[in-house]
């Protein structure tokens, strides 16, 4: 049964009162763990102390936690600093690369992020939380174009990281959809890299295999996403239309779509050389592209378009090219 420190994880995570997320607790720790979770940020010393217990014993729990997915550490003057998860995102994507969860922890999630995320993603954006990730577009289908930002290009972001780690992507692991190799998807970067590499959860890689991979998912129709402002990239994404935990939502409603900034830059149609052979159509991740019977080329809706290039990169006639429709104040510092 979930205590009321796992109760009060859950409120911490801002979904107070969810039987699932603290079942989810449950699962990766007992109610000690869970107080010590809540006691933090502290060093082990000052976690023991708060907690009453005996300092081998907190150093044992904290390494579990740390493996888990549910501790991360800090470098401070008065020693190593263990906090919580700053908030479900991370304590989603962090916890579920655990390598020895159980079945039944992926499908807990799953349920959550089928039923409960998406009013806590509709929450959080009323509440003024900034757009979580932005697209970034396939470089070939935008390289040309005068005016395109350092930071909108994959590969400007992996040649600028000192350390490059791969990673399995936490929707597909949730929902234990493709083959394993096919869930090696997620590149972290630098300080991301290194924590999931010491974890055990990533593997470090050189450039020239993260361009490749890179480049193997745009062939398999997945959308770069990475962080929502411009600069350092910290992560890049690649991610499908069936488990993605930011597509998924963004799919559900208007008022969702908030949670993805879109690309600055909007596929355009050239009917002369259209085969409407409904390529781009079927590509598109968030069905944004329509083909009447009849109608001499696919029809675009500009709302709902990301900007991802994919249609663009897919079509074989070269009948599809990005343009700029947005300014690069767009994309915030
Ligand atoms: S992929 Fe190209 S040729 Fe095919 S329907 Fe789309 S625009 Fe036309
Ligand atoms: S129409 Fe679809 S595939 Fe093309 S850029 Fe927009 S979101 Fe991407």
């Amino acid at each position: 049964m979930p205590t009321v420190a796992h109760q009060e994880l859950c409120s911490r995570m801002m979904v107070p009162g969810s039987e699932r997320l603290a079942r989810i607790w449950e699962m990766l720790c007992d109610e000690a763990d869970a107080k010590l979770l809540l006691a933090m940020p502290g060093t082990a010393q000052e976690l023991a102390e708060k907690c009453s217990l005996p300092l081998d014993e907190t150093a044992r729990r904290l390494d579990e936690l740390y493996f888990k997915g549910v501790a991360f550490e800090s470098e401070k003057p008065q020693g190593t600093v263990f906090r919580a998860p700053r908030h479900l995102i991370q304590f989603h994507d962090a916890s579920v690369q655990w390598p020895d969860a159980p079945e039944a922890y992926y499908d807990e999630w799953s349920g959550f992020m089928a039923n409960e995320y998406p009013p806590l993603v509709r929450m959080l954006l009323d509440t003024g939380f900034p757009v979580f990730m932005r697209v970034l577009p396939i470089s070939d289908t935008v390289k040309s174009l005068e005016g395109r930002l350092r930071c909108e290009g994959v590969e400007n972001i992996i040649e600028d990281a000192d350390m490059i780690a791969l990673c399995m992507c936490p929707c597909r692991l949730t929902e234990k959809a493709h083959d394993k190799a096919s869930r090696e998807v997620c590149i972290q970067i630098n300080k991301g890299a290194n924590y999931n590499i010491k974890r055990g959860t990533g593997r470090q890689i050189t450039k020239e295999e993260a361009l490749a991979l890179l480049h193997e998912c745009e062939g398999n129709g997945l959308v770069h996403f990475t962080d929502a402002k411009a600069g350092l990239g910290t992560f890049i994404c690649n991610c499908c239309d069936c488990c993605c935990a930011i597509i998924r939502p963004y799919m559900k409603d208007e008022k969702l779509r908030g949670i993805l900034a879109p690309s600055r830059y909007q596929p355009r149609v050239d009917p002369e050389p259209c085969m409407q052979d409904g390529v781009c159509r079927d590509i598109c991740p968030v069905g944004a592209i329509t083909l009447e019977a009849g109608a001499p080329c696919p029809e675009i809706d500009a709302d709902l378009c990301i900007g991802c290039g994919l249609c663009v990169d897919s079509c074989a006639f070269g009948a599809l090219s990005m343009r700029q429709v947005r300014p690069p104040e767009f994309i915030p510092a």
